[in-house]
C-alpha cells in the first residue's frame, strides 16, 4: 500500500478500504508516515466526509493502536462532553451514578483554547493522583465504583497524535473525524454503554442543532456498531454552566451541586446526565425512576460522601470537601458592574472561555502551567434582569495581574455580554435527547 494513492483516493472523494485506513493508522503509529502525509489526509477526511462504514473502520483502527480495557459488568457506563466552559457536570454526575451502583470509569482529558479539563480542575485538590497505570485503573473500578485519570499513551495513542495535528490544522470540526477520536477512547476504556453531553453553541464545537443531532447520531451509530449502549443530550454551550469558571472554584461549584446546594442550570443538566446513566446501566428500568435514585443520593448526603472517597482513594487531601479553603484560590477580587438597566442577552462563551485563559485558568499551549486558584463567578446570566451598577461578574485574580485584569473587563463589556432592554427569555439547558 501506498500513503500518496490513499491520500488521492479520499482527495477524489472515495471511499477508502478497511484495510487502507487499518495500514495508515498503523503506519503512523509505528512513526513510518509523516506527519505532513497524514496532516493531508485529514483534510481530504474533513472535506469529502466519510461514511459509517469507514467512520467505524477508522474509529476501530484508532482504539486498536494501544491497549483495550474489556469488562463484563454491563454496570460500567461512561459519559463523555463535547466540551465546554464551566462544564463540571463529570464532578457531579459520576459521584451521583457510582453512588446508585453505576461504575464509572472516567479517563478524562486536559483543557486547550477556550475548553477547561476535568484533570486539571481535580488536580487542584492536593495530592489527587491522575496518572494510575491502567492496572490500578482497573482494579479501582472493580472494587470502588469510581475511578477518574488522564489519558495515558497506552489508550488510543493514535487519538493522540491524530487530535495534536487536527489542533493545528484546522480539522477539529469534523463528525467523522470527532466520532472516531471520541469512540476509539471510549471503547478502549472498557465502558459498556456510554451517555454523551453534546454541546451546542457559540462556546462549542457545535455551533447548531442541525449540525450537533448528526454528531450524535453518529455516535451512538458507531457505538451500536461496536455492541455497545448509548444516548446523547443535546445541551446549551450559549453561556457557561452554572456560575463559576476556573479549576478551583469549578470544584468548589460542584461540591456545592453534589450536596444540594447548587445553581439550578448546573443541578438539571447533572441530574439528567447521572439519571441517564443509571437507566443505561439497567439499574432502574424507567428513566423517572433512574431520576428519584439520583435526586435521593444528593438528598441524603451519599453523593458528596462518593466524591470524597474518590479524593480519598486517588491520593487527594478529602478534608477539602468539607473545608474549600484547601483548595488554592486566588486573594483578589475585580467586580464586574453592569453599565445599564436591562436584561443579560447574551454571552460570547468561547471568548469568555479565553479570558479565563488569559489570566492563566488554561493553557493556550501544551506546556503553559495552570494557575488553579483564579476566574470568574459570573453572578447574572441570560434573562436575569439587571440594575446599573449591578455586579455582573467577579475576577477572582493576583495581585500581579492588575492589567491583564483591566483587559479583561474591557472586552467582557466591549465583546463578551449583550444587554437587551426587553425581558429576555431563560434558555433552556437541555435541548433533546438523542437515541437510535
Ligand atoms: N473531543 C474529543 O475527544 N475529540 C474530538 O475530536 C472532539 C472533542
Amino acid at each position: 500500500m501506498n500513503v500518496y494513492d490513499i491520500i488521492d483516493k479520499k482527495k477524489l472523494g472515495k471511499r477508502l478500504a478497511a484495510e487502507e485506513i487499518t495500514w495508515v493508522i498503523d503506519s503512523l503509529v509505528k512513526g513510518i508516515m509523516p506527519d505532513y502525509q497524514m496532516t493531508a489526509l485529514l483534510m481530504a477526511m474533513f472535506l469529502k466526509g466519510m461514511n459509517k462504514q469507514e467512520t467505524a473502520d477508522l474509529t476501530n483502527a484508532m482504539l486498536n493502536s494501544g491497549k483495550v480495557l474489556t469488562f463484563k459488568d454491563p454496570k460500567i457506563i461512561d459519559k463523555h462532553s463535547t466540551g465546554g466552559v464551566g462544564d463540571k457536570t463529570s464532578f457531579i454526575l459520576a459521584p451521583i451514578a457510582a453512588a446508585v451502583g453505576v461504575k464509572v470509569p472516567m479517563i478524562a482529558g486536559r483543557g486547550l483554547g477556550h475548553t477547561g479539563g476535568t484533570v486539571d480542575k481535580v488536580e487542584a485538590i492536593k495530592g489527587f493522583k491522575t496518572n494510575l497505570n491502567l492496572t490500578q485503573f482497573s482494579n479501582l473500578l472493580k472494587s470502588k465504583g469510581l475511578v477518574l485519570i488522564g489519558q495515558t499513551k497506552d489508550i488510543a495513542p493514535a487519538d493522540k497524535i491524530i487530535y495534536g495535528l487536527r489542533d493545528v490544522t484546522a480539522t477539529i470540526d469534523s463528525i467523522p473525524l470527532i466520532t472516531a477520536s471520541i469512540m476509539s477512547k471510549k471503547l478502549a476504556e472498557g465502558a459498556n454503554g456510554i451517555v454523551m453531553d453534546i454541546k451546542v453553541g457559540n462556546g462549542a464545537f457545535m455551533k447548531s442543532k442541525s449540525d450537533a443531532r448528526k454528531l450524535a447520531k453518529s455516535i451512538l451509530e458507531t457505538a451500536n456498531r461496536f455492541n455497545k449502549k448509548g444516548v446523547a443530550l443535546l445541551t446549551n454551550m450559549d453561556q457557561p454552566n452554572g456560575h463559576l469558571i476556573g479549576n478551583s472554584l469549578e470544584l468548589i461549584e460542584s461540591m456545592e451541586t453534589l450536596k444540594g446546594h447548587g445553581p439550578e442550570d448546573l443541578t438539571y443538566l447533572s441530574l439528567h446526565l447521572a439519571a441517564n446513566m443509571i437507566h443505561l446501566a439497567g439499574i432502574e428500568k424507567s428513566f423517572s425512576a433512574s431520576m428519584k435514585k439520583a435526586k435521593q443520593v444528593v438528598k441524603n448526603g451519599k453523593a458528596i460522601k462518593k466524591f470524597e472517597s474518590l479524593i480519598k482513594n486517588q491520593g487527594g487531601n478529602h478534608k477539602v470537601v468539607n473545608n474549600y479553603d484547601l483548595l488554592p484560590i486566588a486573594g483578589k477580587r475585580t467586580i464586574i458592574r453592569a453599565p445599564k438597566d436591562g436584561w443579560v442577552k447574551s454571552f460570547d462563551t468561547t471568548h469568555l472561555g479565553f479570558l479565563c485563559t488569559d489570566l492563566g485558568g488554561g493553557r493556550r499551549v501544551k506546556t503553559d502551567k495552570i494557575d488553579f486558584g483564579v476566574g470568574f463567578d459570573l453572578h447574572k446570566k441570560i434573562g436575569d434582569k439587571i440594575k446599573s451598577g449591578d455586579p455582573i461578574m467577579t475576577i477572582y485574580h493576583n495581585a500581579n495581574q492588575t492589567k491583564v485584569v483591566k483587559n479583561i473587563t474591557k472586552d467582557f463589556l466591549n465583546d463578551v455580554v449583550t444587554f437587551s432592554t426587553r425581558k429576555v427569555k431563560t434558555p433552556e439547558v437541555i435541548y433533546e435527547k438523542v437515541t437510535l
